[in-house]
């Protein structure tokens, strides 16, 4: 686990990244974020540049936000107890599903998706 000093800049250099990518390659405006992406990325471990470049040369982000109750990387549901470790903002979790960093957001979830209310089946039989 990273600190989240270090996920803050894995943070950083991917919207960077998506940035760059809507720009003309070569351009000044492009030249200056590549500049802007070599000091962010300089400020990683070795091993956050690694885990990033993974990510990064299949074009997906290295730390991703919480979606609904959904990872935002493979969009598959996270369990609850890995919810509630995201409750915290600013809190970041590892996805159980794509390894992918998982950011809580700048405000903590409202309400984490509670499981819907299941009929037992002897009261169904019941009724
Ligand atoms: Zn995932």
């Amino acid at each position: 686990m990273y600190t989240t000093e270090t996920l803050n800049v894995l943070r950083t250099l991917n919207s960077l990244e998506k940035e760059l990518r809507g720009l003309s390659s070569g351009s000044e405006e492009a030249q200056l974020i590549e500049r802007q992406m070599l000091v962010t990325s300089a400020q990683l471990p070795t091993s956050a540049q690694s885990f990033h470049d993974q990510f990064a040369i299949r074009g997906k982000p290295s730390v991703v936000s919480i979606a609904g109750s959904s990872c935002a990387g493979c969009h598959l549901k996270l369990p609850s107890g890995t919810l509630g470790e995201l409750r915290a903002p600013g809190r970041f979790i590892v996805c159980p599903h794509c390894c992918i960093y998982i950011w809580s957001g700048e405000n903590a979830l409202e309400e984490i998706a509670a499981p819907k209310k299941r009929i037992s089946r002897k009261r169904i039989l019941a009724l």
